[in-house]
């Protein structure tokens, strides 16, 4: 999607050092990052969220095995860490292309807000 900024990320047009890459998933650091290790794990294909993901589509669990596996070699495998994704307005969604965070590295609270 031309106007979509993850779009332009997992294609090397917005220059960013990506931290993971596979056929179908890319992972970079968010720029506003809210815990030491805050990483964000996207499909390389425009998916707008979590809501267009078809039944069939195995995209899901690419994205939690490349976040389990940034999460072991960022040192989260014993202390664990947290893996959200916001889904639209209700849920905090501001960027339209499918993402997960992975936050670690200090204790998280619970209820989110
Ligand atoms: P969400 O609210 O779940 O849509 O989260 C969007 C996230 O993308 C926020 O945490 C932003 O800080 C992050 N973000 C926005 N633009 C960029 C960018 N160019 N590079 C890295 N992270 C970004
Ligand atoms: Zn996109």
């Amino acid at each position: 999607m031309s106007d979509c900024i993850f779009c332009k990320i997992a294609g090397g047009d917005i220059p960013t050092e990506l931290l993971y890459e596979s056929e179908d998933v890319v992972a970079f650091n968010d720029l506003d990052p809210q815990a030491p290790v805050h990483v964000l794990i996207i499909p390389r294909r425009h998916i707008s969220s979590l809501l267009e993901i078809g039944e069939t589509d195995a995209i899901l669990a690419e994205l939690q095995s490349a976040a389990i596996e940034i999460a072991r070699q960022r040192g989260l495998g014993e202390t664990g860490f947290r893996l959200v994704t916001n889904c639209l307005e209700d849920g905090g969604q501001a960027v339209f292309h499918l993402h997960l965070h992975l936050l670690g590295g200090r204790r998280m609270g619970w209820p989110p807000g």
